[in-house]
């Protein structure tokens, strides 16, 4: 075997990761000829990478890393909670320290009475539990017709069978045997894209109302379950019309449906509360966690369960669980990550300095002669790029060629935004200093500059007829 570290040629390493390694959402043979970026080290907000260049985080990793990297607290957590007690399950009527006091905790924190806790490793695996979770309820209550699952186009719930069924990518749809039965899609609310001539608070109406049509056209009785982002992710950081929600929540009161808020992103602090169903003011009976709930530190999600579905559930079997859930070392991990964020205030830096700041800095990218529109909720934010300012034309080409070129001018100016197609986002680490988020923005802009150029020469600056 090779034998390799931080300290080996980044070549060598590009070239053994891609002898072996297969990477997520990546083309491998694409890769492989360009070579990964290799990451090294990562400090507060800022990565390393294996040319020592050091690059500021505008992801915080993949919408996680909240508390930022580099916190000793968490790794001394870790250990000793490793050397107590380094594994036991929570199968066969048995538990341990962490995964109670975590449990009591979240219980605390989430809104209304979701003090239940189901513990996954990750979002994944924590939306596969809730399609058994809604389906199980509705079984117990004597109405086992009630399966469908509506969800929407364009969400992310994550990628495996199950929960990759649930979101509405189609790309992964087409892929794999997917989605399977019993899931039903409506259109998502981004107006920007799919808005037309409508207001934004027409157009909020009329996607929430799809949920009714589609209950209706699928049979009430039938129904077990909308699952929902409160603020779409991975979709392109789409922020619905303010109509939306209140509407939604009408619709799923009046049919007695539940509802799961997928906060697998907007969880902890992410939209200025602890949960986005608190910023959205949303209702749900079941909410997905993971991510932020350990800031990446270790792989663990849950589901946190209203009393009564939690009381249905448990009055029988639920046959139903995973190795690691509830892993002492993830759960004590998780808990002085909750900790870290209580004391050092991170929801209220977020929500009156983090946030404010951005905000201004943000929508005034608005300016740019690529940017059609600035979209920011806490410190979740996204830019539409467009051909043509003051109209919400498309590119004519590819769709995510132009936010593709602008996501490597970013790469080549050490900052980290994503690209949807061509909307670009941002996710912070929430402990963003007001300095750091003037570097982000200057080098966004800069990328910002240079993609503009590049698309003038390039002749891509046409819009789609
Ligand atoms: N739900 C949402 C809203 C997500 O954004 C993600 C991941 N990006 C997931 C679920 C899946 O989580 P994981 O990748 O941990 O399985």
């Amino acid at each position: 075997m090779t034998l390799i570290s931080t300290n080996t040629p980044t070549a060598e390493l590009q070239a053994l990761d891609a002898a072996h390694h297969m990477h997520p959402f990546t083309t491998g043979a694409d890769l492989a000829r360009k070579g990964a970026r290799v990451i090294t080290r990562a400090e507060g907000c800022w990565l390393t990478d294996s040319e020592g260049e050091r690059i500021l985080d505008g992801m915080a990793g993949l919408w996680c890393v909240n508390v930022g990297y580099g916190r000793k607290e968490l790794a001394a957590a870790a250990a000793r909670q490793m050397e107590e007690l380094p594994y036991y399950n929570t199968f066969f009527q048995t538990t341990h320290v962490p995964a109670i006091q975590l449990s009591a905790r979240l219980a605390e924190l989430a809104p209304g009475d979701l003090n239940n806790v189901f513990y996954a490793s990750s979002g994944s695996e924590a939306n596969d539990t809730n399609i058994r979770l809604v389906r199980t309820y509705w079984e117990e209550k004597g109405q086992p017709e009630r399966k469908v699952i509506i969800s929407r186009w364009n969400a992310y719930h994550g990628s495996s069978v199950g929960s990759g069924s649930l979101g509405g990518m189609k790309g992964m749809h087409a892929q794999g045997g997917m989605p399977i039965p019993d899931i039903h899609h409506i259109d998502q609310p981004n107006w920007w894209a799919e808005g037309g001539d409508m207001t934004p608070e027409e157009f909020g109406l009329e996607r929430a109302r799809q949920l009714e049509q589609a209950i209706e056209e699928i049979g009430p009785e039938k129904v077990a379950a909308f699952i929902a982002e409160p603020v779409q992710g991975a979709g392109g950081v789409i922020i619905p019309p303010e109509t939306y929600w209140p509407e939604i929540q009408r619709i799923v009161d009046k049919y007695g449906i539940l509802l799961i808020a997928d906060e697998v992103i907007t969880g902890f602090g992410r939209t200025g509360n602890w949960f986005g169903s608190q910023t959205l003011n949303i209702k749900p009976h079941i909410m997905t966690i993971a991510k932020g709930l350990s800031s990446g530190y270790a792989p663990i999600g849950g589901s946190v369960v209203c009393d009564e579905v939690a009381a249905v559930i448990g009055s029988d079997e639920f046959n139903h669980g995973y190795t690691y859930s509830g892993h002492p070392v993830a759960a004590a991990i998780a808990l002085e990550n909750l900790r870290i964020m209580e004391e050092e205030g991170v929801v209220e830096h977020v929500r009156d300095v983090a946030h404010p700041h951005l905000a201004e800095r943000w929508h005034a990218l608005g300016d740019h002669p690529l940017v059609g529109e600035t979209k920011l909720i806490g410190m979740m934010g996204s830019l539409a790029l467009t051909p043509e300012k003051g109209s919400r034309a498309r590119f004519a080409a590819d769709a995510g060629t132009a936010g593709y070129i602008t996501r490597e001018r970013c790469f080549a100016n050490n900052v980290i935004m994503r690209h949807v197609y061509d909307r670009m986002i941002i996710s912070p680490p929430l402990v963003m200093t007001t300095d750091e988020i003037d570097i982000l923005i200057d080098r966004a802009t800069l990328a910002l500059d240079e993609a503009y150029a590049q698309l003038k020469s390039d002749g891509l600056l046409k819009k789609a007829s």
